[in-house]
């Protein structure tokens, strides 16, 4: 039994691929002086999206919904609401689309179920909550900001956290409400391919859809969310950055970061709460620590993904080493901005 264990770790290491990057990563910040005066920074995962293969449709369909998850969040944020508020909204919106991997279309992990993580994060208290390898709730982000709200805890994880999705009163749902063909079909690939290959195989686009916030409100408070499915096929109750405070996701009183991306990477190099620490410490523009980090650091250990960031002075930055990555803004004119690629 060792024996089998100890090679299937040591499957488990090998023929991982090297993202692709876009054509030209950029060597300078994206949009330094992008800023707004309050609002809502969003992405859908980063990862392999090229234009060859992303249908007009499908495209439409994304940009479409990430455009109405920016005006709900934005719609929370013109009545007073808070960041808190509006980064919660924006995510259970993006949850509920088949179209990401999170919530319902969540990715497959290697035994054919959903295991689900989030996190949220309060800049002005640093309060956070953190739910990992969670089966049964259907909006996982709701089930972290209870956690939040009504627990001494910061982080559950598996069978307790469904748990206290019973205490808590958050809705619960069957497992086959996670559940869409085109994810059910990826996981089928994964198998197949790791069977031809004799190898565990970890390809950048088997974890495509990752969704989080980051926003401002009208009192510059900061708040961060993330939610996933994780990674295709994945074993052992892997848990990657989203639900990993200071990795995936991170709030203070001047910064505000939510990850996507090679989940392993992303924790050991702390990505969020490197950017905010970087912006602090070193006085660095927030294009300028985001960059640094994602563009520089990442890519030296092929740590495929992006962020998007935003501080408390309405500086947004969305950086990302990937192909692609779904992400988009919205201040405080209303109007939202959806991009895909390096556009
Ligand atoms: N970061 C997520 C994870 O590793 C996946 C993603 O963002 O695409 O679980």
């Amino acid at each position: 039994m060792a024996r089998r264990f100890g090679i299937t770790l040591a499957l488990l290491v090998t023929a991982c691929s090297a993202p692709s990057r876009p054509a030209s990563v950029p060597s300078s910040p994206q949009d330094p002086a992008l800023a707004i005066r309050w609002g809502l920074v969003i992405h859908g995962g980063a990862g392999v999206i090229t234009r060859a293969k992303l249908t007009p449709e499908r495209e439409a369909a994304i940009r479409e919904m990430l455009a109405q998850a920016l005006r709900e969040g934005h719609a929370i944020l013109a009545r007073g609401g808070s960041s808190l508020d509006a980064v919660t909204r924006t995510i259970v919106l993006l949850e509920d689309s088949p179209l990401f991997n999170a919530g319902t279309g969540a990715v497959f992990t290697h035994d054919g179920t959903n295991e689900l993580d989030a996190a949220i994060m309060v800049g002005t208290t640093r309060a956070a909550g953190s739910v990992a390898g969670v089966r049964t709730v259907k909006n996982p982000i709701l089930l972290a900001r209870a956690l939040m709200e009504r627990s001494p805890h910061v982080m559950l994880v598996g069978a307790g956290a469904d748990a206290f999705a019973v205490v808590a009163g958050v809705e619960r749902v069957e497992p086959a409400y996670f559940f869409t063909p085109e994810r059910w079909q990826q996981l089928q690939d994964k198998l197949a391919a790791e069977q031809a290959a004799g190898a565990v195989l970890a390809t950048p686009d088997d974890k495509l859809g990752t969704v989080g916030a980051v926003a401002l409100d009208h009192a510059r408070g900061l708040a961060a969310g993330t939610s996933t499915g994780g990674t295709t096929n994945k074993r052992y109750g892997r848990v990657g950055d989203s639900p990993v405070i200071g990795a995936g996701t991170y709030a203070d009183t001047s910064c505000a970061v939510s990850a996507t991306g090679h989940g392993e990477h992303f924790i050991r190099h702390a990505v969020a709460h490197e950017i905010c620490a970087r912006r602090a410490y070193l006085r660095l523009p927030l294009a300028r620590a985001a960059h640094e980090v994602v563009m520089e650091d990442l890519v030296k250990v092929d740590g495929e993904g992006g962020v998007i960031a935003l501080d408390r002075d309405g500086h947004v930055a969305m950086p990302f080493n990937s192909p692609g990555m779904y992400r988009g803004y919205i201040g405080e004119d209303g109007v939202p901005h959806v991009m895909i690629f390096v556009e």
